[in-house]
């Protein structure tokens, strides 16, 4: 428990551990009238866990909570902040292991991928601990003689952080620190397949000393806990990231009424692949990018775009490495890639699969439903060839283990065939060329760009941000982050009267 001067602290009862896991409102945990069966995606006879679905009731509390709660929270002391969130990052980092088995356990991706998200959202806490320190705002020189000129930065009021399934730590975590650090309070909304991880982390966010309403959890689904949440008044910004039809349709009716948001979306990131690249070097890069974490990544490489010399033995390469890929349990030692996340999930990608073959691509390897010792959501990754830009599968995203090769002549051609698309989130290249290295930073359209990396995988403390139809608003993370997270206002005073 952090110290924590000038807040009251929370006396929260310590939840029930069995049974129904509660919603978090106003300092209290609190049952739903209704609650969801957490299925474990490796071992679909697994019951992770029941957890409460919140109301419209609850989501009422809830804002009216950390309404209630901003006045205070927002004018504390930055040393409170910053304990509060230091303390909050502490734990989860001593805690990586555990947090991470149950990461892997609801959501599928491997034990390794699990617990080093957990130490992430660790260290995303402890990042923003600091940036609670931070000097706000500036000053300018007034025309005027005798005038102070200033700009500064308010916390913004209530914030409703609303998250995906893929990341279940890193991305709550990213959205709630800085929420707190600038001074804000928060309503949480996690997606409803992983709840687990959500009610893990408010569990831990309840003991480290912040106000009754600071912060609360309502767990729940999309179309009616989160769309009450986005949609209240009193909710003077949301954090969003999830799906781009969702993120659009939900972002018209946040600007209707006058919220703020920041919503990062979807991708269709491209990596090009040039004919001076190393071929083992850039498949290895083009496996860990399109298909770790099952391709359920939002800066998954999902389109490969690969010049002339090296496109056969790159292919080659391809199929062989992923042939030896081990697609089994999430946490069992040795394997490669888990479960997709659940059977509809699967069901889309199959889809797209047969989508893919009927628009002329070649199924080089993969998408096929495999059976497992545990009954799961195992599906092995899919390479398409012969690709082309207008095809289905390289313009919607696919969120899965399904990349696709289209050819290119040159790098002129491969840099146009990376922009055409709605998406700009991550985009890559693989080249020794300092030429065409500069001239791709210069030219993509993508809010991160990777030379000689993946597409996916970010620093913890690095802006996140994207273009087009995958973000709209400030960057998340990163210092860059407080331009969402609070209000300038801009100060004339002339103090000698
Ligand atoms: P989703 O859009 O279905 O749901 C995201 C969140 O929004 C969930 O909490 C969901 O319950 C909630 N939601 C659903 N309908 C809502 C509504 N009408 N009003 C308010 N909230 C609602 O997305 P998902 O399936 O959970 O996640 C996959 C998507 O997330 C992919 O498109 C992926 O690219 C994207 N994603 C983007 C980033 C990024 O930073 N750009 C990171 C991770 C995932």
């Amino acid at each position: 428990m952090a110290s924590c001067s000038g807040v009251s602290a929370l006396s929260a009862p310590h939840p029930h551990v069995t049974g129904v896991r509660p919603n978090f409102i106003a300092g209290s945990w609190r049952e739903g009238a209704d609650a969801l069966e957490n299925v474990n995606p490796s071992d679909t006879r697994d019951i992770v866990g029941t957890y409460a679905r919140a109301s419209a009731h609850d989501v009422e509390d809830a804002v009216s909570a950390a309404k209630a709660a901003f006045p205070h929270w927002a004018q504390g002391p930055a040393g409170t902040r910053a304990e509060v969130l230091d303390a909050i990052g502490t734990e989860i980092i001593a805690r990586k292991d555990e947090l991470g088995d149950l990461l892997a356990r609801e959501e599928g991706k491997t034990l390794p991928e699990a617990v080093a998200e957990a130490l992430r959202a660790g260290q995303i806490f402890k990042y923003f601990s600091a940036e609670s320190y931070r000097a706000e705002g500036a000053t300018y020189r007034s025309l005027r003689p005798g005038v102070t000129l200033e700009v500064r930065r308010e916390p913004l009021g209530v914030v409703g952080a609303i998250t995906p399934w893929n990341f279940p730590l890193a991305i709550p975590a990213w959205k709630i620190a800085p929420a707190l650090a600038f001074g804000n309070t928060v309503v949480f909304k996690p997606a409803g397949l992983v709840p687990g991880s959500a009610w893990a982390l408010a569990e831990i966010i309840a003991r480290a000393g912040l106000p009754a309403g600071a912060f609360n959890l309502l767990m729940g689904q999309g179309a009616d806990v989160g769309a009450a949440l986005a949609a209240h008044p009193d909710v003077a910004g949301v954090t969003f990231t999830g799906s781009t039809d969702v993120g659009r349709r939900m972002g018209a009716e946040i600007f209707a009424r006058g919220g703020r948001m920041q919503l990062e979306m979807g991708g269709k990131n491209p990596l090009i692949v040039l004919d001076d690249a190393d071929p083992d070097e850039a498949t290895d890069l083009a496996i860990a990018g399109a298909f770790h974490s099952a391709g359920q990544r939002c800066t998954a490489s999902s389109r490969l775009i690969v010049t002339g010399g090296i496109h056969d033995t790159f292919v080659e390469q391809m199929v062989e490495k992923m042939a030896r890929l081990r697609v089994d349990d999430a946490r069992k030692s040795g394997t490669d890639i888990g479960p997709v996340v659940s059977e509809p999930q699967r069901a889309i990608h199959l889809d797209y699969v047969h989508v893919g073959e009927r628009e002329g691509a070649v199924r080089a390897i993969g998408g096929d439903i495999l059976a497992r010792a545990t009954p799961g959501w195992y599906l092995s990754p899919a390479l398409f060839t012969s690709a082309r830009p207008d095809m289905r599968i390289c313009r919607e995203e696919i969120f899965g283990p399904i990349a696709a090769v289209i050819r290119a002549g040159t790098y002129e051609e491969a840099l146009a065939v990376a922009n055409d698309t709605d998406f700009g989130l991550s985009a890559g290249i693989v080249t020794k060329n300092r030429a065409r290295i500069d001239h791709f930073l210069a030219s993509v359209q993508a809010g991160m760009a990777q030379v000689n990396l993946p597409t996916a995988g970010m620093d913890f403390h690095a802006p996140f941000t994207g273009r087009k139809h995958s973000s709209f608003g400030p960057p998340e993370k990163g210092s860059e982050c407080r331009e969402f997270f609070t209000v300038a206002k801009v100060v004339h005073a002339a103090y000698g009267g």
